[in-house]
C-alpha cells in the first residue's frame, strides 16, 4: 500500500514555483507587478547573465514593515484580498505565491522600508529556508534580489536559454508593463549598462512610441470603440507594417498584460484578408471590462483570462479592426489587393513552341523552322522566344527541359517520363539561401559598400539589439552603426541585395531573428533565410518573365543545390507529375 503524506512547505513551494516562475523573466514579472501594486513610480530592474545568476528589482512603493516582511515570504500570505473577494480583483497579485515560490528555488533577499517608518528591515530565503528579519539601511521602497535562480531545482536550470534570449524576455515583460503604465518610470540595467529606460509620460500614445517605435504611430490606426460595457482602445498596425512573429502584439485586459489565445486568435482573424499566414500584425490593444465579466484566476502566470462572453469580445476586436482597415483601405490597398487582369490570360505566358499568333495564322509541316516566319507580336507584353526546338535532352536532367513559364511564377518542364512544375520564386530563394550558406562557410557573405549610408528608422529595442549584434551582422555583409535613438546607419549591404531593399522590413526581421534564436546554428539559418527572402523579393527577378535559357539555367542550378526540393520555409519548390499520374488523372488508365 502506498503511504500518503503531507508534503513539506519547501516542496510545495518548489512545485508552485514550477508553474509560476518559469524563467528569470517570470520572476521579474512577479516582482514588477508587486512594485506596481505597491504604487511605485520608479521601478529599476538590474540583471546579470540574463537574470540567471542575479537579478534585482528596486522600487519606491509603499514598502513593508518587519512583520509584513516575515509574512510576505510565507505561502498564501497576501495583503491584496482584504475582503476575501475573488471577483473584484484590482491588483496584479492576490495568490500570495510569488515570493515564497522564488524563495524556494533561489537565494532571495528583500529589504524594505515602510512609508514614514523610521527603519528598514531585511529578510532572506535560501532554497526555502527562511532567515530572521533584521534591520538594514534603506531610504524607502523595496528591493528584492534573486541570486542563482533555480539552483535548488537543477532540472529547470537546464531549460534556461542563453543570456541574450533570457534578457530579451525580461525586456518584453518590462515593455508590456511600461505600455500599460505610462506614468511610471521603468529602467532595465544589464551587466551594469542601461539597456532600456522609459521615462514617465503623460499619455499612452507617447509611451507607445517609446516602446514600439515612432514609425508605429505613422503606420497604425487608432482604435476606440465601445460595445455594451466593453471598451477597446489602442493602436493596430497597418498590414504593410507587419512582422515575422507575434512578439509585437501587446494585449491588455484591464491594464494587465496577457497573451490570451482568444485575443491573439481574434487579432489574427481580423487581419486574415489582409495578411499572409506567416506575417503578424503589430498591435497595442487595451480591453477595459467590468471585473466580474472576466476571470483572471485561470492561469498560473495570469497570462490567460476567461471572458464571460468570449464571442462578444472576439466580435468587438475583429469588427473594430476590420472597420479601421476599411477606412484606411487606401493606405493598405497597394499591398493587399493583387492587380487583377481579366483581359487576356496569357499576358505572362511564354511559349517555347509557336502557337496561333493572331492575326496571321501560320502553317508548319513538322518541327520548327526558327524565328524567320514569326510576326511581330500584337501585344508587347506577350513574349515569345525565338528559340527552336529544345536542344536540351530531358533525360540528362532530373528537372527536365523548360517549356513554358506561367503567371510569371511557374516553370513547366518536360522530363523523360512526365512533367515538372517549378515555383520559380521558391527555387530562387532556395538557391540564394544555399549560396549564402556556402559563403558563410567560406569567409562570409560578399558585401558592397553604399556610397551614401542609408539611415533606417526602426523601433529603439530593435535598433539596440541590432547594434549589439553588429559584429555578427558584419559577417553577413551588413555594416551598421548607431544613428541616434531608434535609427541605424547602414554602410554596407550583402552584394546579393544590391537591387532594391525594404530596409525597415529587413531590419525588423533580423531583430526578430536575434530575439528568437539562441543557438548559433538556428540563428545562422534564420538570418540567411531572411537575407535570401529579401534578395528574392527585392530582386528584379521576382515575377519576371524568363526566357528559355534563363529557365533552364535556373533548373540546372537547382539540380546542383542541396535541398533544392524545398524552399527555406519548407514549402516544395517543384512538383512532378509522371505520365503515369497524368494518365490516371485523365482516366486513361
Ligand atoms: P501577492 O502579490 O499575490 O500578494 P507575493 O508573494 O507576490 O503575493 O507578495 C506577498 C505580499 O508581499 C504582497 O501581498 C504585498 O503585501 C507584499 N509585497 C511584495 N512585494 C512588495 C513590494 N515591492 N512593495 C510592497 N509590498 C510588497
Ligand atoms: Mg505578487
Amino acid at each position: 500500500m502506498p503511504v500518503i503524506r503531507q508534503l513539506p512547505d519547501y516542496l510545495i513551494n518548489r512545485i508552485a514555483a514550477g508553474e509560476v516562475i518559469e524563467n528569470p523573466a517570470a520572476a521579474v514579472r512577479e516582482l514588477v507587478e508587486n512594485s506596481l501594486d505597491a504604487g511605485a513610480r520608479n521601478i529599476t530592474v538590474d540583471v546579470r547573465e540574463g537574470g540567471k545568476s542575479w537579478l534585482a528589482v528596486d522600487d519606491d512603493g509603499c514598502g513593508m514593515g518587519p512583520d509584513d516582511l516575515a509574512l510576505a515570504v510565507q505561502r498564501h500570505a497576501t495583503s491584496k484580498l482584504p475582503e476575501d473577494d475573488l471577483v473584484n480583483i484590482a491588483t496584479f497579485g492576490f495568490r500570495g505565491e510569488a515570493l515564497p515560490s522564488i524563495g524556494a528555488v533561489a537565494r532571495l533577499s528583500i529589504s524594505s522600508r515602510a512609508k514614514s517608518a523610521p527603519e528598514a528591515y531585511a529578510i532572506t530565503v535560501d532554497a526555502g529556508k527562511i532567515g530572521a528579519v533584521a534591520p538594514t539601511a534603506r531610504a524607502g521602497g523595496t528591493r528584492v534580489e534573486v541570486r542563482d535562480i533555480f539552483y535548488a531545482t537543477p532540472a529547470r536550470l537546464k531549460f534556461l536559454r542563453g543570456d541574450t534570449a533570457e534578457l530579451t524576455s525580461i525586456k518584453q515583460v518590462m515593455a508590456r508593463h511600461a505600455l500599460a503604465n505610462p506614468d511610471v518610470r521603468f529602467t532595465l540595467v544589464s551587466e551594469g549598462r542601461t539597456v532600456a529606460s522609459y521615462n514617465p509620460c503623460t499619455s499612452h500614445v507617447e509611451r507607445v512610441s517609446q516602446i514600439v517605435g515612432d514609425d508605429f504611430s505613422s503606420n497604425s490606426m487608432e482604435l476606440d470603440s465601445k460595445r455594451d460595457n466593453v471598451r477597446l482602445r489602442g493602436f493596430a498596425g497597418l498590414p504593410t507594417f507587419s512582422r515575422g512573429n507575434s512578439q509585437h502584439q501587446f494585449l491588455f485586459v484591464n491594464n494587465r498584460p496577457v497573451r490570451d489565445r482568444l485575443l491573439l486568435g481574434a487579432l489574427k482573424g481580423a487581419y486574415a484578408d489582409t495578411l499572409m499566414g506567416d506575417r503578424h500584425p503589430v498591435a497595442v490593444l487595451f480591453i477595459d471590462i467590468a471585473n466580474e465579466d472576466v476571470d483572471i484566476n485561470v492561469h498560473p502566470a495570469k497570462l490567460e483570462v476567461r471572458f464571460r462572453e468570449p464571442a462578444h469580445i472576439r466580435g468587438l476586436l475583429v469588427s473594430s479592426i476590420q472597420q479601421a482597415l476599411q477606412a484606411h483601405g487606401q493606405r493598405t490597398a497597394a499591398r493587399t489587393i493583387a492587380p487583377a487582369n481579366f483581359s487576356f490570360p496569357s499576358n505572362d505566358i511564354q511559349y517555347t513552341q509557336p502557337r496561333h499568333v493572331a492575326p496571321i495564322p501560320m502553317v508548319r509541316e513538322s518541327g520548327f523552322t526558327g524565328a524567320s516566319n514569326w510576326q511581330p507580336m500584337a501585344r508587347a507584353d506577350v513574349q515569345f522566344t525565338d528559340e527552336p526546338a529544345p536542344v536540351v535532352m530531358p533525360q540528362h536532367h532530373p528537372l527536365g527541359a523548360a517549356r513554358a513559364q506561367l503567371h510569371g511564377t511557374y516553370i513547366v518542364s518536360q522530363t523523360d517520363d512526365g512533367i515538372i512544375i517549378t515555383d520559380q520564386h521558391a527555387a530562387h530563394e532556395r538557391i540564394v539561401y544555399e549560396r549564402l550558406k556556402h559563403n558563410m562557410a567560406h569567409g562570409g557573405v560578399p558585401r558592397q559598400p553604399l556610397l551614401i549610408p542609408e539611415i533606417v528608422n526602426i523601433n529603439p529595442d530593435d535598433a539596440a539589439s541590432l547594434l549589439e549584434n553588429a559584429g555578427t551582422l558584419a559577417a553577413y555583409g551588413l555594416g551598421i552603426e548607431a544613428f541616434g535613438e531608434g535609427a541605424i546607419a547602414v554602410r554596407e549591404i550583402p552584394a546579393i541585395l544590391a537591387d532594391r531593399i525594404d530596409y525597415a522590413g529587413l531590419f525588423a526581421d533580423l531583430a526578430d531573428g536575434f530575439a528568437e534564436n539562441d543557438a548559433a546554428e538556428t540563428l545562422r539559418d534564420a538570418l540567411l533565410a531572411i537575407l535570401a527572402r529579401q534578395a528574392c523579393h527585392g530582386s528584379v527577378r521576382a515575377g519576371r518573365i524568363l526566357n528559355i535559357d534563363e529557365m533552364n539555367a535556373l533548373l540546372r542550378q537547382m539540380e546542383e543545390t542541396p535541398l533544392s526540393g524545398q524552399c527555406n520555409h519548407g514549402r516544395p519548390t517543384h512538383v512532378a507529375l509522371s505520365l503515369d499520374d497524368l494518365e490516371k488523372l485523365f482516366a486513361r488508365k
